[in-house]
């Protein structure tokens, strides 16, 4: 079933992530009616609530572990480009993070026909461009994952903004 389950996150296409979650759903199923008779079972009648809270506790956890393991799986396997590229430009790396409490996301291409090929751009508007590779990244980078400089750095830029 976690087999079923992690394919699932790794399944190229929809069409086979609809039959993983169809046939691991069939499994569950089975496995939480067996899971269920067998306790009461085993138990005698009036440790049937005890039972019952304890094996809802494990599945919290199992939910718990799962959606973990997810986690790590969607950091760890490359995000694919969502946006539709100039036909010279090359994406390069994607960049999730935040600034000035809104997730941001950052794009960096590459495209040898403009004067400084190496660019990224933000959600947020915020675009830079660079003559080579080096910069591209770090900066991209501390964009989408402000230090505690940058973020007072950015507040006081807004706040004398405002102040005029
Ligand atoms: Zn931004």
């Amino acid at each position: 079933m976690i087999a079923g389950v992690t394919a699932t996150a790794l399944a190229p296409t929809s069409a086979v992530i609809a039959i993983l979650l169809a046939l691991t759903g069939l499994l569950q199923a089975a496995v939480l009616i067996t899971r269920n008779l067998t306790l009461r079972e085993q138990l005698p009648a009036g440790l049937h609530p005890v039972g019952y809270s304890a094996l809802y506790a494990g599945s919290g956890i199992g939910y718990g572990l799962s959606a973990a393991a997810t986690g790590l799986l969607l950091t760890t396997t490359p995000a694919l480009p969502s946006s539709s590229l100039e036909e010279a430009e090359f994406w390069v790396g994607t960049f999730h993070g935040s600034h000035d409490g809104l997730p941001a996301k950052v794009t960096a291409t590459r495209d040898d026909t403009r004067p400084e090929p190496h660019v990224w751009t933000c959600t947020c508007g915020a675009s830079r461009s660079f003559p080579t590779e080096h910069g591209v990244w770090p900066a991209a980078w501390r964009h989408t994952h402000p230090t505690r400089y940058d973020r007072l750095r950015s507040w006081a830029t807004r706040r004398s903004r405002t102040a005029r």
